[in-house]
């Protein structure tokens, strides 16, 4: 298949790979799975990306889920500009954090303090810290295909660019970071069970991704996040919650909001900060008081609740009033639609998979539950199928291991060109061979 020239972009990525390993800051960007040239994007608004060959694209990334009012949402720009024009940074405690911290409390019910950091990684890696801290304990169980950042003990088996590019574990991860973490396979009780019977009183946490959407979208099972919650209660162990990609997005308390199961902890990032860098950790005060200066468990950060970042992060959940939630879940909904009527009129075996309102396409015979399933699928599929796509101006994730995402901001033209797209992709996934894919 020939490629449409993107000239400019092509100059850029030769440019950047001079200078940045793989001529991208984050793995998946690099298209690496899919093949071509990524696009370098020049600006954004609404629901359009426009590249730096003037390219305009119907975006279904969102920045891998914090837009979900769209981009340059004047609010959110209106915020962030006041904010800039006050200071940029001060190392020194400001108000607008407290409305943070209180905007994200008052959402999640069984988050009572919060900490403002930097990156979800952050977020992660303060949460089993201080899981570890608090109970006394080492060992901490996480699920294959599942994503947290790229923490050293939770690369194991990870989702998102570590399954994109096929990578079982990362070098540089030493056998003593990764001791002492135990890989369970997803939405599989039974495991976990007998991983607590296996190591009595030695496991500190369990942590999952509230919905997975790093191995694409795959919910809990019915019975699964409840079923974690009482295992780690019985067997004295705290429940870390990563609510990174799904917190305020799926709902206004995240899935919490949507199942009520609640964790000990919770980590928070993307949509909680519009689009800037900043993330949370929080939960239950008597774990939370654990850090210092108040408990011995340190954590820190120089940028921690930025200003700039909290107010973008503020005037986006702001904004994300009933009626945003109400429309990122049918606009999800209405993808998913289209896809399935596109593939299954080319006559492709696929499943259209829901977590909340973050979506995903398996070119899987049955829907896919796990990481193995994922892995099982004919990911060989998806290169055509987002390659078709991006030509015909719409921007999927570059990867057949990531989750869609929606805004708000999706409008009749929008969808328009999406529902003119699928056609001839779902044609060019079913015209896919394993060999071909790269092509
Ligand atoms: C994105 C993500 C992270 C990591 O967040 P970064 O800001 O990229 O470090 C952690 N957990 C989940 C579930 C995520 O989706």
């Amino acid at each position: 298949m020939t490629r449409p020239a993107v000239p400019v972009s092509a100059q850029l990525f030769d440019r950047a790979s001079a200078v940045i390993p793989g001529g991208v800051n984050s793995p998946v960007r690099a298209f690496a799975s899919v093949g071509g040239t990524p696009r370098f994007i020049a600006s954004a608004r609404g629901c359009t990306l426009t590249d730096a060959d003037g390219n305009e694209y119907v975006d279904l990334v969102c920045s891998w889920g914090p837009m979900i009012l769209g981009h340059a949402h004047p609010a959110v720009v209106d915020a962030v500009r006041a904010a800039a024009t006050g200071g940029l940074s001060f190392g020194a405690p400001t108000e607008a954090e407290i409305e943070l911290a209180e905007a994200i409390a008052e959402r999640v019910e069984p988050v009572q303090r919060v900490r403002l950091v930097n990156s979800g990684t952050e977020a992660t890696m303060s949460a089993v810290r201080l899981a570890r801290g608090y109970t006394g304990r080492a060992k901490i169980v996480k699920f294959a295909g599942c994503y947290h950042g790229h923490v050293d003990a939770l690369l194991a088996d990870a989702g998102s660019g570590v399954a994109t590019l096929g990578l079982p574990t990362s070098p540089g991860v030493t056998g003593a970071q990764a001791a002492d973490t135990l890989v369970l396979p997803y939405n599989d009780l039974d495991a976990v069970a007998a991983a607590f019977a296996a190591h009595p009183g030695e496991i500190a946490c369990v942590i999952t991704e509230a919905a997975a959407g790093n191995m694409g979208a795959v919910a809990p099972l019915p019975g699964f996040n409840a079923g974690l919650r009482a295992l780690t209660e019985a067997n004295g162990a705290l429940l870390v919650m990563d609510e990174v990609m799904t917190g305020f997005r799926v709902s206004r308390s995240g899935w919490f909001g949507r199942e009520g199961v609640a964790g000990d902890l919770y980590t928070f990032g993307k949509v909680m900060s519009g689009g800037l860098p900043a993330a949370a950790f929080g939960g239950r005060a008597e774990i939370m008081n654990q850090l210092a200066p108040l408990g011995p468990v340190y954590q820190a950060g120089t940028l921690s609740g930025n200003p700039v970042a909290v107010a973008a992060g503020l005037a986006t959940l702001r904004a994300a009033d009933d009626a945003v939630y109400a429309a990122l879940d049918r606009n999800a909904e209405r993808l998913g639609s289209l896809f399935t009527e596109a593939l299954s009129a080319a006559g492709v075996e696929h499943q259209v998979q829901f977590a909340g309102n973050m979506v995903s396409v398996f070119f899987a015979d049955r829907p896919v539950t796990d990481y193995a399933a994922a892995k099982a699928s004919q990911t060989w599929r998806f290169p055509a199928f987002f390659h078709a796509l991006l030509e015909a101006g719409v921007y999927a994730p570059p990867s057949a291991f990531e989750a869609w995402f929606v805004s708000a901001a999706l409008d009749e033209d929008a969808f328009d060109r999406i529902a003119a797209a699928l056609p001839a992709a779902a044609s060019a996934a079913a015209a896919a061979t394993p060999e071909g894919s790269r092509a």
